[in-house]
């Protein structure tokens, strides 16, 4: 969205947040690599109490995407609302990397900071390790976390800049994050404030604490599951306990789909993949008198729209530069069943692979390995498909059946918007798709890898 347009339909919307006295609080949980099928309100075995209460008390989503199947670019649209190939974080960061999010990039909290909003980040950061692109310059007044992913050397816990853990104990690390957090909101003291809260967990390697330890029928990644769901308990209970409840907007999500142990919901593919698998989310939110309670939206959204949702919320001044997330604050409220947007793009790395637009996906170009699997992915490369493949997600949500052929005028205008959207995008970016096309490949069956014919 143009920034024009943006400000236009901050104008156009009622004052959102003037039906209170004071600015709404923000809450904004993000699990790591949990899967679209890992809560018992979205169809697990396992049990979720506590998200199922925050489900019962907000609003569910079915069809809320990821920008990106991996976490820092997932991270990067959802504090910027721009896709993660603008912004510099085209992959994942590992913490020797001197680069993070470009620092011309306002993120949530830069927003919210205009508004006097008190903000603290607690968890996985992953949007750069060096002291620039920490979180204490990037918005927010304190951070407590692991700084990137818990599988990376070395596994400092972060107070701040400063290290508090050369080696974080991944056994209390949720009962640590759930004590910052906690401490945070008891601390605002009437000031409206934004918690981040990106979990470590369940990505792996998992820790859980002693009380969760070995309880769970689905072993170790039952037990940290059960504990991050403790955890969404423990902030819920402070929010009622300081009476700032009734003024929050609280979400929860996770950045990517499950990587080994979580569960997709039989949707096709999982973490590091486009297929729906990697990128569909688990999504819930809940405002007291604002969000209706224990509705499930089917609504097409995606994590890009966060930023320009809680800006217009709460009166920030919107992104300086061109958002490609919409305010759906009225997707989240129920005043409307849809929204019409133009294809969501999603890329991995630089390589665009696929767009989304209403019911209809469109897979252009695909890894010819896995990425995220056991085998390590040599001679990884990324091709143009033989053929698009179109798959119906309201009949079809696994993507079994490419029904491209049946719909040859529903290609050709998706890929017509994707190319003017490509124009709009980084040379390095509209670069790459723009090779990509060029390369030849060799027939293969829809759905599975394509081989280059060099
Ligand atoms: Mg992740």
């Amino acid at each position: 969205m143009l920034r024009r347009t943006f400000l236009q339909t901050l104008a156009a919307a009622p004052a959102l947040a003037a039906s209170n006295d004071s600015p709404p609080n923000i809450v904004l949980i993000y699990a790591d690599d949990l899967g679209f099928g890992d809560l018992h309100v979205y169809g697990s075995n396992l049990s979720t109490p506590n998200l199922d209460k925050l489900a019962a008390e907000g609003t569910r989503f079915t069809n809320w995407n990821s920008a990106n199947p991996v976490c820092s670019p997932s991270r990067a649209s959802l504090l910027t609302g721009r896709y993660p190939t603008r912004v510099g974080v085209p992959a994942v960061f590992f913490p020797q990397d001197k680069v993070g999010l470009n620092l011309d990039e306002q993120t949530l909290a830069d927003l919210l900071k205009t508004k006097g909003y008190k903000t603290q980040c607690v968890g996985k950061w992953h949007l750069g390790a060096t002291p620039q692109y920490l979180p204490t310059k990037r918005g927010f007044d304190h951070y407590f976390g692991i700084p990137y992913s818990n599988d990376m050397t070395p596994r400092v816990l972060l107070r701040d800049t400063t290290v508090v853990e050369q080696e974080a104990d991944l056994t209390s690390l949720t009962r640590k994050y759930t004590e910052e957090a906690t401490k945070f909101i008891r601390d605002a003291k009437g000031s409206p404030f934004f918690l981040y809260f990106p979990h470590t967990f369940p990505h792996i390697p998992l820790g859980a604490s002693e009380r969760f330890r070995g309880k769970s029928p689905r072993g170790i990644y039952g037990d940290v599951l059960a504990e991050l769901d403790w955890s969404v308990g423990e902030v819920m209970k402070t929010l009622q306990e300081t009476g700032a409840a009734r003024n929050t907007l609280v979400i929860f999500s996770s950045d990517n789909g499950p990587w080994y142990q979580g569960s997709s919901g039989r949707l096709r593919g999982r973490k590091g993949e486009t297929w729906e698998g990697g990128v569909r989310e688990p999504f819930i939110v809940s405002m007291p008198g604002r969000i209706p309670k224990g509705k499930v939206s089917a609504a097409l959204g995606s994590m890009l729209d966060v930023t320009p949702t809680i800006a217009a919320l709460c009166g920030a001044m919107p992104p300086n530069k061109p958002v490609d997330g919409l305010n759906v604050w009225k997707l989240w409220t129920g005043e409307v069943t849809q929204i019409e947007r133009e294809p969501l793009l999603y890329f991995d790395n630089v390589h665009l692979q696929c767009a989304r637009w209403g019911k209809w996906k469109l897979h252009v170009s695909r890894y010819n390995r896995k990425v995220y699997s056991p085998a390590p992915a040599t001679g990884l490369r990324n091709l143009l498909l033989p053929n698009p493949e179109l798959y119906d997600l309201d009949t079809d949500p696994d993507e079994s059946y490419d029904i491209a052929d049946l719909h040859p005028d529903v290609v050709r205008n998706i890929l017509a918007k994707i190319e003017t959207q490509m124009k709009t995008f980084p040379d390095a970016i509209a670069g790459d798709w723009a090779v990509t096309k060029t390369k030849k490949v060799s027939p293969t069956p829809a759905g599975s890898l394509p081989r280059s014919i060099d």
